[in-house]
């Protein structure tokens, strides 16, 4: 028997993207993949290295549940080089990937009933973990008009006496947004106010492009630094997503809590990917300028084509590698198997008809979107917007 909390959430509607792809594939059919967001760099040659030492020298057993102590300073270094924050390694736990990091942080956080405000659109996993986690996600909608930024006033009429925290996303997945200061500073006031945490995953900090610059809220005070859970992670800066090393930094009760629950659940992240991340955070960051170049050039070019496409518009995105368009004006069209309803059916029909795979906008909880992972080369990306102008134009 399967429990009531197993049966609350949807498998995660990225990966199951990501392996259809992958299955397709496999099955010898060509299909291009927008689908999952990962780098499609290599992890950068000095981190293997890294791992191969520290496979060579025997690091290969338990460490602390919460992380290396080398680690930990590492993590501590870079948020005051970045971030200008300051941490103790008591206040920092590494986990197995900021999924983990975030997940751990809603068990450590949440009792049954609790809310937690979500700006949409979201990253998939937020809602299902606070569900999975007793709590009750409260969706903050936003509008494309406004660059789906938050409007402060509209997220303190959310608030009530069981709403325990906000999660802010920036650069946003899906949209790409990344918020200003004064933004944060509204939102910073509200979490004081009314005593809630934040928790700010700020996976995509390094993919910001024409000179935007990061800022991470709880730079902005100590009253919100105090009740900010940071997550971050090397996923997505270090091309690392297999290694599975994400970090959180907040209130050292907070983090006491959570490496409770990973010592009783997972038990320290991989020994091996916890060197290798010592090194992605100390050793040179050059490989990161070209990376963001070619990111750069090939959102430029989707999201001019995506424009240029009968139907279909497209906000240009600030920062991380995905790109959000509204396909309102192609829904309620026919294909073979009926009426395009929703961007569900738009995301099987160019699976079906393109053999292209991308998420679409309602799994971030924004009917009307697709999302479309630019993290794939420029080579894909062009034939990728040939095929889905070629199956739109069969559509009726
Ligand atoms: N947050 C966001 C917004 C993401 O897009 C991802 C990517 N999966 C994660 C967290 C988790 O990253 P990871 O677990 O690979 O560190
Ligand atoms: N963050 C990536 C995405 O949104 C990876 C997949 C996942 O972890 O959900 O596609």
């Amino acid at each position: 028997m399967i429990s009531e909390r197993a049966n609350r959430v949807k498998p995660s509607p990225t990966l199951t993207m990501d392996t259809k792809a992958k299955e397709m594939k496999a099955a010898g059919i060509d299909v291009i993949s927008f689908g999952v967001g990962e780098p499609d760099f290599d992890t950068p040659g000095h981190i293997k290295e890294a791992a191969v030492r520290a496979l060579r020298e025997g690091k290969t057993k338990y460490t602390a549940a919460a992380g290396i102590p080398e680690l930990k300073e590492a993590i501590a270094a870079k948020l005051l080089r970045d971030n200008g924050l300051t941490y103790k390694p008591t206040e920092i736990i590494v986990s197995c990937g900021a999924k983990h990091s975030l997940y751990n942080i809603f068990q450590a956080i949440l009792s049954p009933g609790d809310e937690v405000i979500i700006p949409a659109p979201y990253w998939v996993s937020y809602p299902a973990q606070v569900l999975l986690n007793d709590g009750v996600p409260v969706i903050a909608d936003t509008r494309e008009e406004d660059g789906f930024n938050l409007d402060p006033s509209d997220l303190g009429s959310l608030i009530t006496e069981r709403t325990r925290a906000i999660i802010l996303n920036y650069p946003s997945n899906p949209t790409g947004l990344a918020y200003d200061r004064k933004t944060l500073e509204a939102v910073g006031e509200l979490a004081v106010k009314h005593n809630l945490h934040i928790v700010s995953d700020e996976v995509y900090e390094k993919l910001l492009y024409d000179g935007a610059e990061h800022i991470s809220i709880a730079s902005i005070s100590e009253e919100i630094k105090k009740r900010t859970l940071l997550v971050n992670g090397i996923s997505k800066s270090h091309a690392m997503t297999g290694w599975r090393i994400g970090y959180t930094a907040g209130p050292e009760d907070i983090i006491k809590a959570m490496t409770k629950i990973q010592g009783q659940s997972t038990s320290n992240p991989n020994s091996i990917a916890q060197w290798a991340a010592v090194e992605a955070l100390n050793g040179p960051e050059d490989f990161l300028e070209p990376m963001l170049r070619e990111f750069d050039r090939r959102r430029k070019y989707l999201v001019t084509e995506l424009n240029a496409t009968e139907g279909i518009t497209c906000m240009m995105p600030r920062g991380a590698f995905y790109a959000f368009p509204n396909v309102s004006g192609i829904l309620g069209r026919k294909g073979p198997d009926g009426e395009i309803k929703d961007s569900s059916d738009l995301a099987m029909y160019l699976l079906e008809e393109a053999r292209v795979a991308l998420v679409p906008g309602s799994a971030f909880g924004k009917e009307g979107f697709l999302r479309i992972s630019y993290a794939t080369s420029m080579e894909n990306i062009e034939e990728g917007i040939r095929r889905i102008r070629g199956a739109l134009e069969r559509l009726q």
